[in-house]
C-alpha cells in the first residue's frame, strides 16, 4: 500500500523546506496542509465570515474549493480556481489563521480532504496534526522544533526578500509566538508530538543534513 510521511511542528521550523526536499528525493507528492488553512482564512477575510456563526462557517466550507498543482513541489494552491499562493503568506492571513484553524467545522473538512489525498498516493504532508489526527497510522512521523529566535530570523529573511514588504523582525517573532500558543492550546486537535514521532531539532542543521536524516528514516 501507499506510504505517508507526516511532518508536524511549530510555526516556521522549516517543515515545508524539509517536506519539499524529501518529497522530491522520494518522488512522493508534497501536500502543504498549512496552505489549505491559509486559503480558507483568506476566503473568510474576503467574505467577512463571522467565525462564531456556525451556519455561516459551514456554508462557507461548502463554497470553498482548494486545489494543489501536483506537478511542482512549491505548494501552489488555488482557491476556487484563483492562484493565491503569494497572498496567503502575507501578515493579514498569518494574523487570522490561528483563529480560523481552531474552528471545528473548518478542521473537519480539511482533515477529510487531506485523508482522501493520502488514500492511494505516496505523500509527504506537513502541518500541526498530521501524525496525530490526519494520519495516526503514518509509516514515518517527524516532529520538528528549533530555537524561536532562529525561526523568527529565518522567516523574516524570507519575507524581507519580497518586494514592498514592511514587516519587522519583532512583528514576525510576535506572530510566531502567538500562533504557537494558539496552536498548542486550542481544543480541536492541538499541536502535540505523536508518541511515535521522531524529534528533529534543526536549530543547528543545514537543509542537506535534515534531508539526509529524514530520508534515512523513510528508506528501508
Ligand atoms: O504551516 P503554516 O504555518 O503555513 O500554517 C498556518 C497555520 O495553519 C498554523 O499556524 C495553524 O494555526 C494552522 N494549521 C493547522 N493544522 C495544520 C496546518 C496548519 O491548524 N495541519
Amino acid at each position: 500500500s501507499n506510504i505517508v510521511v507526516a511532518i508536524d511542528g511549530y510555526s516556521s521550523c522549516g517543515k515545508s523546506t524539509l517536506a519539499k526536499a524529501l518529497a522530491k528525493t522520494l518522488n512522493f507528492i508534497y501536500v502543504d496542509s498549512g496552505a489549505m488553512y491559509r486559503a480558507v482564512t483568506l476566503y473568510f477575510l474576503r467574505n467577512h465570515i463571522d467565525i462564531s456563526n456556525e451556519i455561516a462557517v459551514m456554508d462557507a466550507m461548502q463554497a470553498i474549493e482548494l486545489n494543489f498543482n501536483a506537478r511542482d513541489y512549491e505548494s501552489h494552491i488555488t482557491l476556487n480556481g484563483e492562484e493565491v499562493s503569494e497572498e496567503i503568506r502575507g501578515m493579514l492571513v498569518s494574523d487570522a489563521v490561528s483563529e480560523v484553524s481552531a474552528n471545528k467545522w473548518v478542521r473537519q473538512e480539511m482533515v477529510r480532504q487531506q485523508q482522501r489525498m493520502g488514500q492511494s498516493k505516496n505523500l509527504v504532508m506537513d502541518g500541526r496534526d498530521i501524525g496525530t489526527t490526519v494520519f495516526p497510522d503514518a509509516q514515518v512521523k517527524f516532529f520538528m522544533t528549533a530555537d524561536p529566535k532562529v525561526r523568527a530570523e529565518r522567516r523574516y529573511k524570507e519575507l524581507a526578500a519580497k518586494a514592498n514588504n514592511q514587516v519587522t523582525l519583532e512583528e514576525v517573532f510576535e506572530n510566531l509566538a502567538h500562533r504557537d500558543y494558539a496552536d498548542t492550546t486550542r481544543k480541536e486537535s492541538p499541536l502535540t508530538r505523536a508518541d511515535d514521532a521522531i524529534i528533529l531539532d534543526n536549530t543547528e542543521m543545514t537543509p542537506r543534513e535534515q534531508l539526509d536524516f529524514a530520508a534515512g528514516h523513510v528508506r528501508p
